[in-house]
Parts: structure tokens; C-alpha cells; sequence
């Protein structure tokens, strides 16, 4: 099926106003609309055509092309900016055909209506995810990151209109932001789809930003990270998201922390442990060992006589800070005593009288020992 030209669809002349053109669309549109012409195919083939011819023509750039290549000019992507109208044509979605008739009746319909207007967009919340070490979530930090952003755009000073004009009334909605539909008994109201809620439309969008008002930069910012912060913390820099849209208000910009895992703390909450590796000669006798401390000292630990392995012992103080103030947590420490390897034959030689005479006095365990070896010997006879 060969396409018809787009002026016989609206039924307009090759040298038609734009005014002619909008309002000879219109009057098809209604006519065809799918809500009079029910369980009709012709009446929606047609209705899509009217609706992609007046996509080309009311659009100044797509005309001119249309007019000098025919349909030719949105085959093949010659078109230039902005959707190509052609998939709207015979195989094109229908759904999206029809929103858009939709939005330009009702924006005509509506148009002197009382609504409530939307304030300018405001901009999109930034999640920054910042990796500290314990040693900085312990001390807080200052700490200077780049994000990329979007910043009110300097040559328009965020209006979105080149030089910083004026921008004008939109006239679907004629500045409410919002058009109203009649479906049935139901009047909808909703957004306005030619500007977005914004109520106002620029004419010459700024070159800079495209018509945003808005441009992508990274942006340094300087952080205060305090003393005590989590894997999971949230800082919130309120106004230091990305700029809103045509001088709407900023976002946030949240930052996540995670803090690393560290070579000898384990972490909970404002608690710190770690293990501590003891000689068995210092476990058994008791004396003072050097343990390291998350403030990169050092704290002394008196072990007693007779520690075995895995005996806890606390540090107060040594701990976290706590995020919102207050003391420091504790630091435990879990002893692991360590078995001497590599003796020496003279090493040897003390142990073994140690082990008799550890026999000696304890006649309890030599009793144990002496209890096993007779169940072993059982077993084997
Ligand atoms: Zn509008
Ligand atoms: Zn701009």
C-alpha cells in the first residue's frame, strides 16, 4: 500500500498555515476519534494517518523535509533530531497514535481551565557510595569527592531559553500545567503533556543546555564525615543533588559509607575485638603484652598466670566512637595462645622434665592420662 501524501490526509493545500494545518487536523481527529468510531478499522487506519501526517507537519523542520523529499525524508533516518514519525504508519503502535490526539484535543478543550500548575521539576536525588577504612570512620574525616551532576546551565541562568528570555504560556494548557479530559461520566485531570506540567513553553531553547536549563558537571564538593560512621550510614547534603529543571529547586545528595574490612578488628556496633596471639610461657606464667589500638597507640594488658585460650578481656574506652555523640565503645581482646614450634634438642630436654613433673603434682591428670592409655590398650587386645 502505497502512502497517501500527508496534505490530502488533512485535506489542507501544499501552501497551508500552520493554522490551517492544526485546525484541519483537528477536525479530522475528532471525526475519526476511535470513541464515535467503535469497532471501526477504517475509521482508526485513518485515524493514525491524520495523526502522522500532522506529526510532520506541524513541526517546521519536518515539513520542510517532507516537502522537498516526500516520505522519502523519514526513511532511512534522514530526519534529524527528534522521533522519526514513520513508525506510527501502518504497523505502528496504536496506543501511543492515540495518547497523542488525545493530549492535543483535550489541551484545546481545557485550555482556559483553572488548575493547579506545577511548580518547576524539582532535581533528581544523587546517591554518592563514599568506601572509608576503620581508621577513618574512627578519626571522621574531611574529605573532597567529584560528582557528576547536573548544574544550573550558566547561559540561561537555568531558564532554559537562549539569552535568558522570557519563556512563554504553553498554550495547550495555557499555563495551568494540567488538562482535563471527559471519559464517560469521568472528568481526568492530568499533567500537560506539551510542557510537562510547567505551564510555560521556550521558544528559542538555550543552545548551551538544549532547554533544560540545566548542564552535566562534576562537581567537587567537600565532605564532613563524622567520627563513628557504618556500612549502611547515610549523609544527606541537602540542595547539592543534581539542579532542577528550568530553575526548579535542587535534590539531595546522599552518601553512602561503607567501611572496609579491617586486617585486625572485627566490628559490632561501637565494639571492636580482635585476637591476640600469646607465648604459652606468658599464658602460663602471666605478665604484660602490647596490644595495637584503632587510635594507631598501643594499650598494655596484663595477662594472669594460667590463661587459656580464647580468655576475653576488655579495654574500656578503646571501642568506637558513637555516631551521635557519647562515650567510646570497649575493645575485647581474645587471647590465642600459641604452642612453641622449631625446640631446640635443650628445649626438649625442659619440657619433658616439665611434663614429669607436672605429673607429679597433679596425680588428677596423670590418673586421666593413665585412664585413656588403659582404654586404648583395651581396644587394641
Ligand atoms: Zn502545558
Ligand atoms: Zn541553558
Amino acid at each position: 500500500m502505497s502512502k497517501r501524501d500527508y496534505y490530502d490526509v488533512l485535506g489542507v493545500s501544499k501552501g497551508a498555515s500552520a493554522d490551517e494545518i492544526k485546525k484541519a487536523y483537528r477536525q479530522k481527529a475528532k471525526e475519526l476519534h476511535p470513541d464515535r468510531n467503535k469497532d471501526n478499522p477504517e475509521a482508526e487506519g485513518k485515524f493514525k494517518e491524520a495523526n502522522e501526517a500532522y506529526e510532520v507537519l506541524k513541526d517546521a523542520d519536518k515539513k520542510a523535509a517532507y516537502d522537498r523529499f516526500g516520505h522519502a525524508a523519514f526513511e532511512g533516518g534522514m530526519g534529524g533530531g527528534g522521533p522519526r514519525p514513520g513508525g506510527m504508519g501502518g504497523n505502528g503502535d496504536f496506543a501511543s497514535a492515540f495518547s497523542d490526539v488525545f493530549d492535543d484535543l483535550f489541551g484545546d478543550f481545557m485550555g482556559g481551565r483553572q488548575g493547579g500548575r506545577q511548580r518547576a521539576a524539582r532535581g533528581a536525588d544523587l546517591r554518592y557510595n563514599l568506601r572509608v577504612t576503620l581508621e577513618e570512620a574512627y578519626n571522621g574525616l574531611q574529605k573532597t569527592i567529584n560528582v557528576p551532576t547536573s548544574v544550573q546551565c550558566g547561559s540561561c541562568k537555568g531558564s532554559g531559553s537562549e539569552g535568558g528570555a522570557e519563556p512563554t504560556t504553553c498554550p495547550t494548557c495555557s499555563g495551568m500545567g494540567k488538562v482535563r479530559a471527559t471519559q464517560g461520566f469521568f472528568t481526568v485531570e492530568r499533567t500537560c503533556p506539551t510542557c510537562s506540567g510547567l505551564g510555560q513553553m521556550i521558544k528559542n531553547p538555550c543552545k548551551t543546555c538544549g532547554g533544560n536549563g540545566r548542564v552535566h558537571k562534576d562537581r567537587a564538593l567537600s565532605v564532613n564525615i563524622p567520627a563513628g560512621v557504618e556500612t549502611g550510614t547515610r549523609i544527606r547534603l541537602a540542595g547539592e543533588g543534581e539542579a532542577g529543571m528550568r530553575g526548579g529547586p535542587p535534590g539531595d545528595l546522599y552518601i553512602f559509607i561503607e567501611v572496609e574490612k579491617h586486617r585486625i578488628f572485627e566490628r559490632e556496633g561501637v565494639e571492636l575485638h580482635c585476637r591476640v596471639p600469646v607465648s604459652m610461657i606468658a599464658a602460663a606464667l602471666g605478665g604484660d603484652i602490647e596490644v595495637p589500638t584503632i587510635d594507631g597507640g598501643r594499650s598494655r594488658v596484663k595477662i594472669p598466670a594460667g590463661s587459656q585460650s580464647g580468655r576475653q578481656m576488655r579495654l574500656r574506652g578503646k571501642g568506637m566512637p558513637a555516631l551521635r555523640g557519647g562515650n567510646h565503645g570497649d575493645m575485647f581482646i581474645e587471647l590465642a595462645v600459641e604452642t612453641p614450634v622449631n625446640l631446640t634438642s635443650r628445649q626438649k630436654e625442659l619440657l619433658r622434665e616439665f611434663e614429669d613433673l607436672s605429673e607429679d603434682n597433679n596425680p588428677e591428670a596423670s590418673s586421666f592420662f593413665s585412664s585413656v592409655k588403659n582404654f586404648w590398650d583395651s581396644m587394641k587386645g
